[in-house]
């Protein structure tokens, strides 16, 4: 089995070598531009070769840029307009269902690419030799010293399998960076190799529940970081008050600076937390059960409009600027690289089934509120808690799947309307038996709070 990650490596350069790059991933970005013009006129396509026939000999002549780059920009253009093609035809099966009135206007207008990135194949472009990388110009090569996370630095001596990179430049440092994929082989996870099973709740209140048969039960609530967030979004509100972007006056120009460092600021403040949260939760030889969110948000039914109450706007902002599914990504590559698995369960009615009896109802949530209150047996629970005991005892229901059959369905198949109906049968029946709820019988002890 493969897993990719991501190093980053902070070029030294030269003041002369800055130029060089700088150049190069200027005539790059302006060589897609170009290209994403070209392609827009015809029809938006998204066929890779067909846009590099007509494109190469420009990129070529009037971009200069080495073949190998004119060759990845036609690709890098036609993957851009495979996806707004996507989208466009998301928007277009949302609105013949009603779902929204909305057209979808990203194959309008050419797209457009503003950052500079430069993509490198392999190889071709770039090199990682003897501790040092070479890169390719408009000029010539360059050969560069590189700074990285010292456990990347290994997996690249090891001769770990190297994958495209890209350049990236960082406004504020002022700072190159290479971003290179590398391909780690794991060894496949053996029935025999997992030792725990835990379920993982995320959501705004606790940002992430853990919870194993044994009632080992971890909290990690999001209070502070949320807290946070709304500072973030305070002060982005005053900043956006101040004008349009790109204003005239000097205040106006100035908000809309700091904007973009704020932003950056509020993404790595998220991206740092999640980093966090996973490295916790993946542990080593653990089956760890998550849910499966798919289609989860689309059906909840919330009020967005003005109609909404302020704390209902609230609970909106967070639940859609927290990024769950970052988390959820960062414990899969995780766990993969810690002998550990990751599997999606069924997401529906977690928080509404009673842990101890199995009622399922909207009812056990009075008010929904903190406390889980099953209306059949008087159950009481943290909430937050009662999800992740339903995700843990779904996990080790597969769990039993990969034992007998040696086969996991890594993701539920809720598809279809059977698919959910079989998958909830099969959850209810099991627990009516009351032999995977043992651990779970015991009266809970209060929620103990760890991390922050
Ligand atoms: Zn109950």
């Amino acid at each position: 089995m493969k897993q990719t990650i991501t190093a980053k490596l902070k070029l030294s350069l030269s003041q002369e070598q800055k130029e060089l790059l700088r150049t190069a991933s200027l005539a790059y970005r302006d060589g897609l531009n170009y290209t994403s013009g070209i392609a827009f006129e015809m029809n938006c396509s998204s066929s890779p070769t067909t846009i590099q026939k007509v494109v190469y000999r420009e990129l070529r002549d009037k971009f200069s840029l080495p073949s190998q780059m004119a060759c990845n920009i036609p690709r890098q253009v036609a993957a851009s307009y495979k996806t707004q093609w996507t989208k466009y035809k998301q928007n277009k099966l949302a609105r013949e269902k009603g779902k929204t009135k909305k057209r979808y206007k990203g194959l309008d207008t050419p797209m457009e690419y503003s950052s500079r990135t430069l993509y490198l194949s392999y190889g071709r472009d770039f090199s990682l030799v003897k501790g040092q990388v070479s890169i390719g110009t408009l000029k010539g090569r360059i050969k560069v010293d590189y700074q990285g996370y010292n456990k990347h630095l290994d997996y690249i001596r090891q001769g770990t399998r190297i994958g495209g990179a890209k350049v990236w430049y960082c406004k504020s440092s002022k700072t190159y960076y290479l971003l290179v994929p590398l391909e780690i082989e794991v060894a496949d996870v053996k029935p025999d190799d997992i030792k725990k099973v835990v379920g993982v709740d995320v959501g705004q209140r606790c940002h992430a529940v853990i919870t194993d048969a044994q009632n080992n039960i971890q909290f990690y609530h999001g209070g502070e970081t949320n807290y946070r967030a709304e500072h973030y979004k305070r002060v982005r509100q005053r900043l956006q008050a101040k004008g349009t972007p790109y204003g005239l006056s000097f205040g106006q120009r100035s908000a809309t600076r700091k904007l973009i460092a704020l932003s950056g600021r509020e993404r790595r403040f998220k991206r740092n937390r999640n980093h966090d949260l996973s490295s916790k939760i993946a542990t080593s030889n653990t089956l760890i059960g998550l849910e499966n969110l798919t289609n989860i948000r689309e059906s909840t039914n919330r009020r967005s409009n003005s109609k909404a109450s302020k704390k209902q706007r609230r609970a909106n902002r967070n639940q859609s600027k927290w990024g769950f599914a970052e988390l959820h990504s960062f414990i899969d590559y995780k766990a993969v690289l810690n002998s550990s698995m990751s599997i999606k369960v069924d997401a529906h009615y977690t928080s509404q089934q009673c842990v101890k009896c199995g009622h399922t109802s909207k009812n056990n949530r009075p008010d929904k509120g903190l406390m889980f209150d099953c209306e059949c047996c008087g159950y009481k629970l943290h909430s937050d808690l009662v999800g992740a005991r339903n995700i843990c005892m779904r996990t080790m229901i597969l769990r039993q799947d990969l034992s007998s059959t040696g086969l996991l369905s890594v993701t539920p198949d809720v598809s279809k309307d059977e698919g959910k109906a079989d998958n909830l049968k099969r959850f209810s029946v099991s627990l009516t038996e009351g032999q995977y709820c043992a651990g779970f019988q015991r009266q809970a002890r209060a929620p103990r709070a760890s991390g922050n």
